[in-house]
C-alpha cells in the first residue's frame, strides 16, 4: 500500500485565484481510492515584485545583465553594491524610468513591463530629495495627492498626518531653502508615504546626510516601513546601512546579483571572496588545494576539510576578526601587529604575517593591551574559518 501526494490545481476561495489542493490517495492493489483531503493549505503568498532577466544596455555597455529577483509583499530588500553596480538602473527599470533591454516585470502577479511610470504606483526617494523650491512643504508632500485629485479635506488631512509621521508638524509653510538636509530628506519620505504606495523605491535617500542624522534617519525609516507595511526597496553602498535594516540584501556587482539572502546569512556564508570582503572585514588567505585536505598558502599550509577542492583547485580561507584569537606560541600563523587602532569598545589590531599580508584581529576592552611590534600567534576555531573557491 502506496499514500501518493497529488497537488492539484483548485479555485480558492480568496478572490479567485488558482491555488493547490494535496489530495492523499491511497494506492492498493492497483486501485486508487481517494482517502483525505484535508483543509485547503494557505495559498503561497503572491510576491510584490517579480523581475524576470531584466536587463539594460546602453550601446555596448551592460548596465544589467538579465536579472531575477522576487521581492515579498512587506519586506525591506536592500540593493548594496559599489558604484557604478547597476543599482540605480535596477531601481529605474522597476520604477518605469528607463526602459529594458530584455525581460519583464511583475507587480502582484501583473506584467507591468509596459506600464508607463505614473501609472506604477510606485513610490519613489531620491538621494537629492528633488523637492519642488517654489513649493512650500505642505504644497510638496500635497502635490502626488493632487495629482490623484484627492478632495480638498481628506487631502488636507493626509498631509498633516504624513508631517506628524516625520515629525515636521509646523513647519508646512516654509519653503525648501529654509530648512535643514535632514528636514529636507524627511519631507521627500512624507511626500512618499503620503500617497500610501505598496510599493517604495529609494535610491541613496541617506547618503547626503552625516553620520549622525544618517542613524536617526534609518530608525525612521524603519519605523515608516513598519507602520505602512509597505514594501520597499532601498538602494545603498554603505554595507552597515544595509546590515541594519534589511530584511534581505541583495549584493550586486559589475552589473549583476552577486549574492541575495539575509543579513546574517550574508555576513556568515559570503558565497564568494568578493561578497566577504564587501560586508564587514574579512581576513582572506588565498592559496591552491595541494592534497586532499590541506590548503597551501604563503603563510603555510592549513588543514581544510578533506572533501573540499580537488587538488590543483584555488581556493581562499576567510576568517572573520571576531574569530581570530590570539594565542600563546606560534598557533596557526605568527605575526607582526603593525597597528592598533582604539574603538572605544574594541581595539582593531593590524598583523602583518610572514608574507607581507595584513589581517585584522580583535581585541575587547577587558583583554589585556597589545602593542605595536609585538610578534603574536593566531589561531581560528575550523568550524569559523569559511573556504571559498576561487
Ligand atoms: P550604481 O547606481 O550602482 O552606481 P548605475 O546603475 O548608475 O550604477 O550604473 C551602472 C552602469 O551603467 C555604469 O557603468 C554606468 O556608467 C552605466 N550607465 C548608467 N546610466 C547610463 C546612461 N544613461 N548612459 C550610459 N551608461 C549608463
Ligand atoms: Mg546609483
Amino acid at each position: 500500500m502506496v499514500w501518493v501526494d497529488v497537488v492539484e490545481p483548485c479555485e480558492s476561495l480568496m478572490g479567485g485565484s488558482v491555488a493547490s489542493r494535496v489530495l492523499l490517495r491511497e494506492v492498493a492493489n492497483g486501485e486508487v481510492c481517494e482517502a483525505a483531503s484535508g483543509a485547503l493549505p494557505a495559498p503561497p503568498a503572491m510576491p510584490k515584485l517579480r523581475v524576470e532577466g531584466l536587463a539594460k544596455q546602453y550601446g555596448s555597455v551592460d548596465a544589467l545583465l538579465p536579472t531575477d529577483l522576487t521581492v515579498a509583499s512587506g519586506e525591506f530588500l536592500t540593493v548594496l553594491g559599489p558604484s557604478g553596480s547597476g543599482k540605480t538602473t535596477l531601481l529605474q527599470l522597476i520604477c518605469g524610468l528607463t526602459e529594458p533591454t530584455a525581460g519583464r516585470l511583475l507587480i502582484d502577479g501583473v506584467d507591468h513591463t509596459a506600464t508607463p511610470v505614473h501609472h506604477r504606483e510606485i513610490g519613489v526617494v531620491f538621494q537629492n530629495y528633488a523637492l519642488f523650491p517654489h513649493l512650500t512643504v505642505e504644497e510638496n508632500v500635497a502635490f502626488p495627492l493632487q495629482m490623484r485629485k484627492l478632495g480638498r479635506v481628506e487631502l488636507r488631512a493626509k498631509v498633516a498626518r504624513a508631517l506628524e509621521m516625520v515629525s515636521l508638524d509646523g513647519l508646512g509653510g516654509r519653503f525648501p531653502r529654509e530648512l535643514s538636509g535632514g528636514q529636507q530628506q524627511r519631507v521627500a519620505l512624507a511626500r512618499c508615504f503620503v500617497f500610501e504606495p505598496a510599493l517604495i523605491l529609494m535610491d541613496e535617500p541617506l547618503g547626503a546626510l552625516d553620520r549622525k542624522l544618517r542613524e536617526a534617519m534609518q530608525i525612521e525609516i524603519k519605523r515608516l516601513h513598519r507602520e505602512s507595511g509597505a514594501t520597499i526597496i532601498f538602494v545603498t553602498h554603505d554595507q552597515e546601512e544595509a546590515l541594519a535594516l534589511s530584511d534581505r540584501i541583495c549584493l550586486m556587482n559589475q552589473a549583476r546579483v552577486e549574492q541575495i539572502g539575509a543579513p546574517r546569512e550574508i555576513y556568515e556564508s559570503p558565497g564568494s571572496i568578493f561578497v566577504a570582503e564587501f560586508i564587514g572585514i574579512s581576513n582572506v588567505l588565498r592559496g591552491r588545494v595541494e592534497s586532499a585536505g590541506v590548503l597551501t598558502t604563503a603563510d603555510g599550509a592549513f588543514e581544510i576539510p578533506s572533501s573540499f577542492g580537488q587538488p590543483g583547485h584555488e581556493a581562499a580561507l576567510v576568517v572573520r576578526p571576531e574569530h581570530l584569537e590570539i594565542v600563546p606560541g606560534n598557533g596557526l600563523v605568527a605575526g607582526r601587529i603593525v597597528e592598533s587602532v582604539f574603538g572605544g569598545a574594541e581595539t582593531r589590531l593590524l598583523i602583518m604575517l610572514p608574507s607581507g599580508a595584513v589581517i585584522t584581529a580583535r581585541r575587547s576592552g577587558g583583554e589585556t593591551e597589545m602593542h605595536v611590534g609585538e610578534t603574536v600567534g593566531l589561531r581560528w576555531a575550523s568550524d569559523r574559518a569559511r573556504l571559498i573557491r576561487c
